[in-house]
């Protein structure tokens, strides 16, 4: 039985219906950016997020470097991340001048807020919060850090569409949130997208400006420099349909890891454990072990694939060479680099190929 990681066909013929009807009003309609589908869903995502402004872009990456423009990181500042996390949000900080200083994971594989303090400057500006895999960061420190140095805190939450921290959903807990509707996300569109979340009126301005080439109006009216990062009517209809889906599908990854939790008896298999005080919507669901790349081969062999999210921690790639980092410098990101894997995780996989995958693993010596 061949099992891919990830099957974004199988998810896309659950609402097939709805994604088609939609597609051909939106298309039908005549008008492509910036209209009725952005806006409602722009209102809806807020909702949902129970948050006062939601703003769509072009990506995440873009949400990313907007997000820190409008907090005003430049040359000279710092910004707080995970030495694990992924590299559109090394980039984000860095696109703006800033430089990113890492803080090693913890055991739920986010950044460790009890290592944040000792990392702080009289240079720090902000905090990055990457709510990796589907599990929220521990959102209670990291708030009363920021609060305590006067930080600003940005939320990544491409990767936790639908996380909650406590009794808040991420996205509405920090400063400023961005979101990637890349099409693997939880809430994924059919093409490239993303959002910003925020509770604070200017923020959610600056960020409509920036997006319309630094126009407050339509067209041809340019108050500062901005850039062309929209999200479009297609793509803001089509997360529509599956927005108004989001908590079915993330509670069908919940059962996926669910059998995935109770079933794997593999002792050299360690399942990612969920923090307290989060829930998780799975974005992928992630295992550390110590024969990784033995086990990937093991898998390939059997025709099941797997993805490693992420093989090289930013500190360590050429692109960032610069920062002057080497190897063991950030030596628990550089292990989970070594030791993570992603299985198969994605709407509509069946009982019979999960069956397969686990009693695969489960036979893995
Ligand atoms: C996907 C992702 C991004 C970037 O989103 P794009 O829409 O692909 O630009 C940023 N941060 C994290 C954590 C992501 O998973």
């Amino acid at each position: 039985m061949k099992v891919l990681q990830n099957n974004l066909k199988r998810q896309h013929d659950i609402y097939l219906d709805e994604y088609n009807n939609k597609a051909l009003e939106v298309l039908n309609s005549g008008w492509y950016i910036l209209g009725k589908e952005v806006e409602s869903f722009e209102k809806e995502y807020a909702d949902y997020i129970s948050c006062k402004h939601c703003v769509g872009v072009a990506s995440g990456m873009d949400a990313l470097q907007i997000a820190f423009r409008i907090l005003g990181i430049k040359e000279g500042d710092e910004v707080i991340v995970c030495s694990n996390s992924y590299i559109a949000c090394v980039m984000g900080i860095t696109m703006n001048g800033g430089t990113p200083v890492f803080v090693e994971p913890d055991e739920y594989d986010n950044i460790d807020a009890d290592k944040v303090e000792e990392k702080i400057t009289e240079k720090t500006k902000a905090i990055l919060a990457v709510h990796l895999y589907g599990q929220s960061c521990d959102m209670d420190k990291i708030m009363e850090l920021a609060k305590k140095h006067s930080l600003k805190v940005v939320e990544d939450c491409a990767q936790a569409h639908g996380t909650m921290w406590k009794d808040k959903k991420v996205g509405s807990i920090g400063d400023i949130a961005c979101w990637s509707f890349y099409p693997t996300k939880n809430l994924g569109g059919f093409g490239d997208g993303g959002a910003i979340t925020t509770n604070i009126d200017d923020y959610a301005a600056q960020a409509r400006v920036i997006r319309n080439y630094g126009s407050k109006r339509i067209h041809y009216e340019n108050d500062i420099i901005g850039m062309n990062s929209r999200l479009d009517e297609l793509q803001a209809g089509l997360l529509r349909v599956k927005l108004s889906h989001l908590d079915e599908l993330n509670a069908e990854r919940g059962k996926i890891a669910e059998r995935y939790m109770n079933e794997i008896s593999n002792p050299l298999i360690c399942p990612l454990k969920t923090r307290p005080g989060s829930n998780n919507v799975y974005h992928q669901f992630v295992i550390h072990c110590k024969k990784r790349d033995e086990l990937i081969e093991y898998l390939k062999e059997n025709e099941i694939g797997t993805i490693i999210h992420y093989p090289i921690p930013p500190h360590l790639q050429q692109a960032y060479a610069y920062l002057g980092y080497k190897k063991g410098d950030f030596p628990i990101a550089e292990r989970y680099a070594d030791e993570v894997v992603s299985l198969p995780m994605y709407n509509g996989i069946s009982s019979e190929e999960l069956d397969y995958v686990i009693d695969a693993l489960n036979r893995f010596e």
